[in-house]
């Protein structure tokens, strides 16, 4: 739902969208899924615009879906839900954060930093150790995203 900021959309011929992932830089050619074809138009979408273009009502009420799931993005197929994302100045993703608020990364610097500054922080369990995190990483050079 958050992820209309990096799928770009960039044409379009019949039910294929060439798109663009902005954070892994990958273009794709998506083809959207038969039940959805007739209807999906993207410039005419009722969704928030922060939301992916690809990201639908479902058949079932009550359900959204991916309607390029089969052709979606590397980086979607890849995707493992986190509560935080840290990558590199080049864009790399140097780690994430699991929803038990552990980190997991093979980088010795963000481990160690974690380790020293951010744990101390969650084990106090104060509320506000996202946003203090996020201060503390982001002043190590790393980029994050946080997730609610
Ligand atoms: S999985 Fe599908 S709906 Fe979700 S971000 Fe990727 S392309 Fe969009």
């Amino acid at each position: 739902m958050g992820m209309g900021r990096y799928v770009k959309i960039k044409g379009s011929m019949g039910p294929k969208y060439i798109c663009v992932h902005e954070l892994s830089k990958e273009t794709v050619y998506a083809t959207v899924e038969k039940p959805y074809r007739d209807t999906f138009d993207p410039d005419e979408r009722d969704t928030p615009p922060e939301w992916c273009p690809f990201l639908q009502k479902g058949e079932r009420e009550g359900t959204w879906v991916c309607i390029i799931h089969a052709t979606r993005p590397r980086f979607c197929r890849d995707f493992v839900c986190a509560v935080m994302r840290i990558y590199t100045r080049e864009g790399a993703e140097a780690g994430r954060v699991s929803e038990k608020f552990s980190l997991i990364s093979a980088d010795e610097r963000l481990n160690a930093l974690w380790k020293e500054r951010i744990d101390p922080l969650i084990a106090g369990n104060d509320p506000e150790w996202k946003a203090q995190a996020a201060e503390i990483i982001a002043s190590e050079g790393y980029r994050l995203e946080v997730y609610d």
